[in-house]
């Protein structure tokens, strides 16, 4: 028996869950439930985060949780609680298996069968914004090692456990060098890992395109937080619908399952919703914690039902469906299904031990680090970077010389072009001559002379080489 912890969410949430644990408990599975409230309800009474301590303790204990969708009220400053669970869980890799169910789920693309491996916890999802002039604001965008080693080694050791041919990563690393760049460097390094299974790498513009094109070339796709969000989005909904697709997150310690969409608060009450996508991360969950046989007996008498035309009105559609049901009506014909196969639709076969394990993360030996400049972030309301350079040269020191002037990445001095459109967030890059190293007494002093001659400095970034090579970008137009 595993104690699981469930929250039965808003909107539709409370009538998927009601039917996911009917089916879950029929078809045997082994679990006994802690239900706590999390939500629309708890963010009301004041609570920004959406749950209450005690609720917490229940989940961190059990580390096991179905959560169906909330509702996030609209501004006031109410957190994500997704969000928040997948970070303060180390809840670090998202799964998302998107298939088609052709030809009784219409869809564009019969051959569809792929599975999104998005890490969780990291990229512009650190949530850290500031706005440091007033016309400019910023999010930034921190990629780790340790994220990445183990997103990608998860990729790879899922496609190994499912019998998966291939793993394809996604990143923007023409443009961003240092983020992207570290997930496609490590992406290769694992790869070699893994020499039974193709490895391949787009970038994510064409990648995306091909995946909402030509879903069947594809197999298991492993990318960065904010391209695995909007891409799992993309590839559930051209299977036929957003309603079908369940979701895993899986941390070393904790789990959290859920399904991929919202709490559809336009037919909450109906008694309409279709309760797959739950299902289908409970099914998960249930992978999750050992129970593999009472897995594929659900699955299976999904896939079932399904191939029987019993659809819910978000996927119902004449001469293909037989029969509209609601929720609990569909749930009782997957029931009713427990114990059979669908004879069109391929079935699913589960392995006794599904569970992925990963090594422990090994920090390798630091890199000599040294530091080899610096950039200033400037407020300025001038137009003319030839202006601000001249200023900009009365902080330099005697380590430290003005190099490069940027205005939102591209390089406006020296030789800038007067079409650059600018604003009033500049970049003055500092450097030592030859990347030789320098001390923080340098930046002090340059900050020092900055406020002398009344430069309004909001950010400094300390530039650095790492065993001997530099560690930051260059200007645009460099
Ligand atoms: P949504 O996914 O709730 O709904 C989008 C559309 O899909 C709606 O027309 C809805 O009726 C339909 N739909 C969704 N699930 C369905 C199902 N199971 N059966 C039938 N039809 C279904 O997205 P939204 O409207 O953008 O968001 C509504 C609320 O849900 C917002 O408050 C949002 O913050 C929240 N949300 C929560 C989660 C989560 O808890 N994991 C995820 C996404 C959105």
């Amino acid at each position: 028996m595993t104690r699981i912890t469930v929250a039965k969410g808003d909107g539709i949430g409370p009538e998927i869950m009601d039917a996911t644990l009917r089916i879950l408990l029929a078809a045997g599975a082994k679990i006994e439930v802690d239900e706590i409230e999390v939500g629309e309800k708890v963010y009301l009474s004041g609570n920004t985060s959406g749950i209450e301590k005690s609720s917490w303790d229940v989940i961190r204990n059990n580390k096991v949780f179905l959560k169906a969708p909330i509702t996030t009220p609209q501004g006031g400053g109410y957190k994500s609680l997704n969000v928040t669970t997948r970070k303060f869980l180390g809840l670090y890799s998202n799964i998302r298996p998107c298939v088609s169910l052709h030809p009784y789920v219409k869809t564009k693309h019969p051959q569809m069968d792929i599975v999104i491996i998005r890490e969780n916890e990291e990229d512009l999802y650190a949530g850290i914004e500031h706005q440091q002039t007033d016309e400019v604001v910023q999010c930034l965008k921190l990629i780790s090692r340790p994220g990445c080693e183990k997103i990608v080694r998860y990729a790879f050791e899922y496609a190994r456990m499912y019998g998966r041919k291939k793993v394809t990563c996604f990143t923007k690393d023409n443009i961003m060098k240092q983020t992207d760049g570290l997930f496609h460097r490590v992406f290769n390094e694992i790869a070699k890992e893994y020499p039974e299974i193709q490895n391949e790498h787009w970038i994510i513009d064409i990648g995306a395109a091909k995946v909402a094109d030509t879903p069947e070339q594809f197999d298991v796709i492993v990318m960065p937080n904010l391209y695995g969000d909007i891409l799992s989005d993309v590839a559930a909904q051209i299977t036929g619908s957003v309603g079908l697709a369940g979701s895993a997150n899986v941390g070393d310690q904790c789990a959290m399952f859920e399904a991929i969409h919202g709490s559809a608060p336009d037919i909450a009450g109906k008694g309409i919703a279709n309760p797959s996508g739950l299902l289908q991360g409970a099914v998960m969950m249930l992978i999750h914690i050992g129970q593999t046989e009472v897995a594929e007996k659900i699955h299976n008498a999904w896939l079932k039902t399904i191939e029987d035309g019993i659809h819910t009105s978000d996927i119902y559609k004449e001469n293909v469906s037989k029969q509209k049901v609601g929720t609990m009506e569909f749930a009782d014909a997957v029931i009713a299904n427990l114990g059979k196969t669908p004879e069109k639709l391929k079935g699913v076969q589960y392995l006794k031990d599904s569970i992925i394990r990963l090594p422990k993360y090994q920090r390798k030996a630091p890199a000599k680090k040294s530091l080899v400049g610096v950039d200033i972030f400037v407020h300025w309301s001038g137009t003319n970077p030839d202006e601000l350079a001249e200023k900009a040269k009365m902080m330099e020191t005697q380590n430290l010389k003005l190099s490069m002037i940027t205005n939102r990445g591209i390089k406006v001095w020296p030789e800038g072009f007067e079409e650059t459109f600018c604003t009033d967030h500049w970049r003055c890059r500092f450097k030592s001559d030859e990347n030789s190293s320098i001390s923080g007494n340098d930046i002090i002093q340059l900050l020092t002379n900055a406020i002398s001659h009344k430069i309004d400095t909001i950010k400094t970034e300390n530039l650095y080489a790492f065993d001997g090579i530099a560690a930051f970008s260059l200007g645009q137009g460099q």
